[in-house]
């Protein structure tokens, strides 16, 4: 494989590169992994430059209905819109988010917009991982928004906004009751907290329901000094509100911009993503490496014959002294 041809096509934006390089960072063959890794070492420099946007919400609040009329707005804009996503779940129902074709017809045909399924299969961090490194493709690829969406139900939340400059919440207008459906933790994650299907017939409701989550954000502490989390309306449906979201993020990004807050903020991430790797690969190589062991330690500590500290003692003292199963040291 070419890959400083790969990397110059990446760096010109062609798409086919992208999407090339982005299947490389997805596949779990060593010697791919280890050219996905010098090629993003090649990109790192050409990296950075976006406004990275972590969205969420539940089904049928109109995730997809809103990315779509978003990134068209964006790209309206002159800007340059990825859309990527991370659904754990996808590993099990065969890709769930942005797997279906039908979802973002316009945004998928516009020229400005690329949009990439969530890698499938793995662990959370294993799918974690893969759509942070296609999000570092995305930007030398001079895409200048990136969107990364996951569905409302859990633990991939954490790890998207741990991963975004900001952190968006979609909720629907059925207010108080759909406010009891959302984990609490999910909700003092957001920076900005959309109440969409604010037209017709439902835009009183989305009214009350913007005051009761602005309610309930009041109660929370604010995640940053310089930015306090606020409520808008939308109409996805009908592109309202659109405008007025991206100048709030604007407006946050300043404010986290100058004080330095966002600096540090991606500083931090990078660091939290080089331990989690670390942690992840030293869990693939413990468990290759001691299978049987493994195994019947956790037998052992199902039937209640050794304490789970003990077990984890020997074997975490088998491992680091080479013993079990070929392959060394855990090289
Ligand atoms: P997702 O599951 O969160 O991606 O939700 P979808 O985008 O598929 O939307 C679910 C349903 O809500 C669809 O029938 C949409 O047409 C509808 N919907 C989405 N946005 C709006 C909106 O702004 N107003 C109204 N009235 N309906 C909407």
């Amino acid at each position: 494989m070419d890959l400083a041809k790969l990397k110059d096509d990446i760096l010109k934006g062609r798409r086919r590169a992208l999407a090339k390089g982005i299947t490389l960072t997805e596949s779990s063959r060593p010697d791919h992994r280890a050219a996905a890794q010098e090629l993003l070492a090649e990109l790192l420099p050409h990296t950075g430059k976006s406004v990275r946007l972590g969205f969420t919400g539940t089904p049928g609040v109109g995730k997809s209905t809103f990315i779509e009329a978003f990134g068209t707005f964006l790209t309206g804009q002159g800007h340059r819109v990825a859309v990527l996503a991370i659904d754990p779940s996808s590993a099990r129902n065969g890709g769930s988010i942005l797997g279906d074709k039908t979802r973002m017809e316009m945004l998928s045909r516009d020229a400005n917009a690329f949009i990439r399924p969530s890698p499938s299969g793995g662990t959370l961090g294993g799918v974690a991982r893969r759509t942070r490194e296609a999000m570092l493709m995305v930007e030398a690829a001079g895409y200048d928004v990136v969107l990364i969406e996951t569905v409302g139900v859990g633990q991939s939340e954490v790890a998207v906004a741990d991963m975004v400059d900001m952190f968006l919440l979609l909720l629907s207008p059925g207010g108080g009751d759909e406010l009891q459906g959302i984990k609490r933790g999910i909700m003092e994650l957001a920076d900005l907290v959309i109440v969409n299907k604010a037209d017709g017939d439902l835009e009183a409701a989305a009214k009350r329901a913007a005051a009761d989550y602005r309610a309930a954000l009041h109660l929370m502490r604010p995640k940053s000094a310089n930015w306090t989390a606020r409520v808008m309306l939308a109409s996805a449906l009908k592109n309202k509100g659109l405008e007025e979201i991206w100048e709030a993020i604007e407006a946050y990004r300043a404010a986290l911009g100058q004080s330095g807050e966002l600096a540090a903020l991606r500083a931090e991430q990078a660091v939290s993503w080089m331990w989690s790797e670390i942690h992840d690969q030293l869990m693939d190589r413990f468990r290759d490496h001691l299978p049987e062991q493994v195994h019947r330690m956790e037998q052992q500590v199902r039937d209640g014959a050794t304490p789970p500290g003990m077990a984890a003692q020997e074997l975490l003292q088998a491992f680091l002294s080479g013993q079990g199963t070929p392959g060394g040291s855990g090289q």
